[in-house]
């Protein structure tokens, strides 16, 4: 079923992939545990005979995943794993990769690592800016992440990929922090819309999975082939439990910007707070742009402390939001990016706080604390 336009994305997320009613059924069936189907005569034409090729719980989680996405959604067993299955196979000796330079380290490694040392030439440019409009001659494959995690950047999709097609490229968009019900990188014509789903897409920190999401449904092909020729497969329990997730995707997402922005607001009007950025601030850099191709901002608020210890003391006060890694959870959590090493290339009190599900009244008053404590 392709994506439906005429009904609101609470309903789209709630239906999303669901099979037609059938008298006596589940609305979602269980996981499909299996290695091995019962397959007899010429396999050809039978969907499922081996686990590492195809799995019933995968299928209907990439219905859902293509109706919230608008194209052919193929799951992977990370996010890692689902940018690995675009980056590598789409680039040769002597192609150009042109990628963000703030986006997710280890889509960079990836680049550095595996792809240069094979003849790949890789262009960085930061998403904001023209770097990347600017890099785009002779690419073959463009890759962005907007906004990008974890500054919060935000680059003109429409305008780059335009630019890239004219070039013959390839455009790749990192959905993770948006989500679908945050923006839609098909329509604004990129080819590929990657994200890990151990982030919002599926939002309680109790599984790890990715996905890509095709316009043209032979690259879903591709991808499919490349999963199972490199055995990146999703767990069926894992998949059917982000299936699940989804369900509460919108609900999640209107709660976790709106105390986002709350938050960036509060932010703000601190004089012991610096650098705040969330797209969805009317002041923001990003602003702009993050209005004309984005319908909600994301989870994630950013800001400076003044200096690492005192982004410790802040985190060690805080009582309702966790310190931990990762975003977009139900519950609110926050770190200290600096604390990876120089991945990201930020101030040494740069939080990254991502605001959960909890009552944002809650959430403030946590962060107003933790502020004062810190103090
Ligand atoms: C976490 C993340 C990934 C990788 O996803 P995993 O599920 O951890 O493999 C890729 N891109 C972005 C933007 C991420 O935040």
């Amino acid at each position: 079923m392709s994506a439906r336009h005429d009904i609101g994305d609470g309903t789209r997320a709630v239906h999303a992939g669901l099979p037609a009613p059938e008298q006596g059924r589940p609305f979602l069936e269980g996981p499909v545990l299996a290695s091995a189907y019962h397959l007899s005569g010429d396999p050809s034409g039978q969907p499922f005979g081996y686990g590492r090729y195809a799995n019933p719980t995968w299928t209907a989680f990439e219905r859902a995943i293509g109706e919230l996405e608008g194209g052919e959604a193929v799951a992977f067993a990370s996010g890692m794993a689902a940018c690995a299955a675009v980056l590598l196979p789409a680039l040769a000796p002597g192609d150009v990769l042109v990628a963000a330079a703030d986006g997710y380290p280890a889509v960079r490694a990836i680049a550095r690592e595996q792809l240069e040392p094979r003849g790949v030439a890789v262009r960085f440019a930061p998403t904001p800016g023209t770097g990347l409009l600017d890099a785009l001659d002779g690419a073959k494959l463009l890759w962005l992440e907007t906004p990008s995690n974890p500054r919060l950047d935000v680059c003109d999709v429409p305008a780059l990929a335009a630019a890239a097609r004219e070039r013959g490229a390839l455009v790749a968009v990192d959905n993770t922090l948006a989500t679908p019900l945050g923006q839609r990188p098909l329509e604004l014509g990129a080819d590929l819309s990657v994200a890990s789903g151990s982030k919002a897409l599926c939002g309680h920190s109790d599984l790890v999975l990715g996905v890509v999401t095709a316009a043209d449904p032979e690259r879903a092909t591709a991808l499919r082939e490349w999963r199972h020729r490199t055995g990146a497969i999703p767990g069926p329990f894992e998949t059917w439990l982000a299936h699940r997730s989804l369900a509460t995707l919108e609900l999640r997402v209107e709660r976790q910007c709106a105390t986002a922005l709350a938050l960036a607001e509060l932010l703000s009007r601190r004089e012991d707070v610096s650098g705040v950025r969330y797209p969805g601030l009317a002041a923001d850099p990003a602003h702009e742009p993050a209005r004309r191709q984005m319908r909600r901002f994301g989870p994630v608020v950013s800001f400076e402390l003044d200096g690492r210890r005192r982004a410790e003391r802040f985190l060690a006060a805080l009582e309702l939001a966790a310190e931990a890694t990762s975003f977009g959870g139900v519950h609110s959590t926050a770190e200290r990016r600096a604390r990876w090493g120089q991945g990201d290339a930020v101030p040494e009190g740069f939080i990254r706080f991502s605001c959960g599900c909890e009552d944002s009244a809650d959430v403030l008053a946590d962060v107003e604390r933790a502020l004062h404590a810190s103090a």
